[in-house]
């Protein structure tokens, strides 16, 4: 890994309690949809350790920008984060992670998201609709609420784009929802794969998300058959 300097262009809320932070790019800075960084902050309040965190990258490398995006919680780190303005300095290390998507377009993949685990896989939708790729994509993107799925109406919108591209989002707790929602609702269980696995066999899944939502669609995925040689999963402690 490599540091480079960076700094806040500026923050943009993507979901409730949501923020997108879109960085400056330094120069040289090169990276494959689906890795990370650590963005580490120069707040002198923070401990050592607790500066550094690390964050899917959002943006595609075609973009002019980096872009990253938290849930925002009652910690340290993320208050410092918080307090970041247009135009400070701040550091990332990387890009790290090996979290890319397989090179043999004639295998779909099924993207599994919980919650802030989008982040990755809007870098690897974005830079497959901008170089038209080949490789047949199903989203599945699990929420509690509408008002939890950041970038949903890209997402909606990469569908009309990109034709080989489809999306399958789920709200799992409409019941606290104050917005109207006619979708999936179902939770991510075996039968669910199931269902994934009759519209696009030989599929190679990756997962993202907080450590319970990653290791319960993991016993789905097992519970449905999956060969666990065509599984990826990726998880964001601290949810
Ligand atoms: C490869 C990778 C990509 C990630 N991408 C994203 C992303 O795109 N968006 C996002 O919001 N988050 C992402 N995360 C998680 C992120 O780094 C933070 O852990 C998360 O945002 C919680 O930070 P916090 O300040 O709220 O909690 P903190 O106060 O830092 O931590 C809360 C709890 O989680 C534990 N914890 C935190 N970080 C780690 C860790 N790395 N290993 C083990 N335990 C830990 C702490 O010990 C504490 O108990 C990613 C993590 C990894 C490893």
């Amino acid at each position: 890994m490599s540091a480079h300097r960076s700094a806040l262009l500026r923050k943009e809320t993507v979901a409730e309690g949501t923020l997108a932070l879109h960085l400056r790019k330094p120069v040289g800075f090169a990276f494959k949809p689906g890795q990370a960084i650590d963005l580490v902050l120069g707040a002198p309040e923070l401990a050592e350790a607790s500066r550094r965190h690390a964050f899917s990258i959002v943006s595609a490398p075609h973009e002019s920008h980096v872009t990253i995006a938290t849930r925002m919680r009652d910690s340290a780190f993320k208050r410092a984060l918080a307090a970041l303005a247009p135009g400070d300095a701040l550091d990332m290390d990387g890009p790290f992670g090996s979290l890319t998507l397989h090179n043999n377009v004639a295998r779909p993949a099924c993207l599994i998201a919980g919650g802030i685990g989008i982040t990755p896989f809007m870098s690897m939708l974005r830079h497959a609709t901008a170089e038209k790729s080949a490789h047949r994509l199903l989203l599945i993107y699990s929420n509690r609420r509408p008002e939890d799925a950041a970038f949903l109406a890209e997402l909606e919108d990469l569908t009309r784009r990109n034709d080989r591209f489809r999306l399958v989002a789920t709200m799992t707790g409409m019941d606290t929802s104050k917005q109207p929602w006619s979708g999936e609702t179902r939770r991510i269980d075996a039968p669910f794969i199931a269902g994934v696995l009759a519209e696009m066999p030989e599929s190679i899944f990756y997962v993202v998300g907080p450590p319970a939502m990653v290791a319960s669609v993991l016993s789905a995925l097992e519970a449905a058959g999956v060969d666990g040689d065509y599984v990826r999963s990726e998880e964001f402690p601290g949810y």
